[in-house]
């Protein structure tokens, strides 16, 4: 077997990346921990990586040990429904795997890119689904104790887009697998999203058969290029590269004014509930509405998406300080338009916004 590349940007799904001082790749769970306890103890600096989908790293790349998750294996055994996914599995085909086995609560996860052991640490989630709803615990091994312990979903801090694995700046926890309760059933979770419900035909709250949803989830994401297509430019991403805002009452308000300043008298931001008296707002409506239509870019290569507008993407030749300038370009126009600032959705590893 060829050794691996060190050179990042041959690991990330935006193909931007310097090279990685050193580069280990781990197939067993004994050789992840083992590698990440060496790295420790040496007081070298440790970059886990899945999938490199939520991943921007450096054009000067990472000066220090990325330990690359390859560990495998999807089991259901015990309580029926419960299925354990080891964190270098596939995403995407550990949901095939669930639908075409009659279990629900994965479905409208489809397509999403990357390895299972990542989809805790942002608490993932698409039209309707999140993993913290059907994640029963994640094991993980930690590098403050230096053991390996189960840790409850209550214990893992799960809020939209992130989670205390993300929260964490130190990276305490390396997920070594994650354990799903699901559905036993072959129609899907009530649908709750409603660009979904549209594309299927039926109401929020209907169910239908689960690979019918995963289906429709498909084509809703390659319409917009958040499935990875090798001769698609516009999948070159990490996928969102903003976090929807939510606003308390009294934010939503100011966004209300300063976009019917903007707009027009007429003009409704749309939102959806987060609950607690708050909205999340679309990112996607406030780039555009502040003038970064899809394919705008500066002019070096990095641009928005031609097929989604909260996707940023390297079409070839982009380099990640390219990217970075884009990105902060648009939040800052986004700031001044709405006098809201975007957060960024993927984890920025020796870059900041
Ligand atoms: C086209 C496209 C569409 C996307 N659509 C969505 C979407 O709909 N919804 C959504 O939520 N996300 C989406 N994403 C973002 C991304 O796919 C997810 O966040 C995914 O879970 C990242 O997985 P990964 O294995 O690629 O993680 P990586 O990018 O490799 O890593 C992400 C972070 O997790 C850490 N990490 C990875 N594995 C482990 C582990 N085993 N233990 C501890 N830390 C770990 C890394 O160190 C890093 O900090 C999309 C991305 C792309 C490119």
């Amino acid at each position: 077997m060829r050794p691996p590349s060190h050179t990042l940007a041959d690991h990330t799904t935006v193909r931007l990346g310097g090279p990685a001082r050193d580069f280990i790749r781990a197939d067993t769970e004994e050789d992840l921990i083992a590698a990440v306890r060496d790295a420790d103890d040496a007081g070298e600096p440790v970059l886990i990586l899945g999938g490199g989908s939520n991943l921007v790293v450096a054009d000067a790349g990472f000066d220090g040990t990325v330990i690359q998750v390859a560990t495998n294996g999807v089991s259901a055994c015990g309580h029926p429904g419960l299925v354990t996914v080891a964190a270098g599995e596939d995403w995407d085909a550990a949901v095939a795997w669930t639908v075409a086995g009659g279990l629900a609560g994965l479905e409208c996860l489809s397509g999403i890119p990357g390895l299972a052991g990542a989809t805790p640490i942002q608490n993932v989630g698409a039209y309707g689904q999140e993993v913290s709803q059907t994640i029963t615990s994640v094991r993980a091994y930690d590098r403050v104790t230096g053991k390996t312990g189960i840790i409850p979903n209550e214990a893992c801090g799960f809020a939209y887009r992130t989670s205390v694995f993300k929260r964490d700046d130190e990276r305490r926890h390396v997920v070594l697998a994650v354990t799903f309760t699901l559905a036993v059933q072959a129609l899907s979770m009530p649908v709750a999203y409603a660009e979904l419900a549209a594309a299927l035909g039926v109401q929020i709250g209907d169910q239908v058969a689960s690979t019918t949803a995963r289906s429709a989830v498909l084509e809703l994401r390659r319409r917009k290029g958040m499935v990875i297509d090798p001769g698609d430019p516009d999948t070159r991403s990490v996928g969102s590269f903003f976090v929807n805002p939510v606003l308390d009452a009294a934010g939503m308000a100011a966004v209300e004014a300063a976009a019917r300043a903007r707009c027009g008298e007429g003009t409704r931001v749309p939102r959806f509930d987060a609950g607690d008296g708050l909205f999340k707002v679309p990112a996607a409506w406030l780039i555009e509405r502040a003038g970064f239509g899809q394919g705008y870019g500066l002019g070096d290569g990095a641009r928005i998406s031609s097929k989604h507008t909260l996707a940023l993407v390297n079409p070839g030749s982009a380099s990640t300080a390219g990217l970075i300038a884009l990105a902060r370009h648009i939040r800052d126009g986004v700031r001044d338009a709405f006098g809201v600032s975007l957060a960024p959705e993927p984890v920025l590893v020796g870059v900041t916004l």
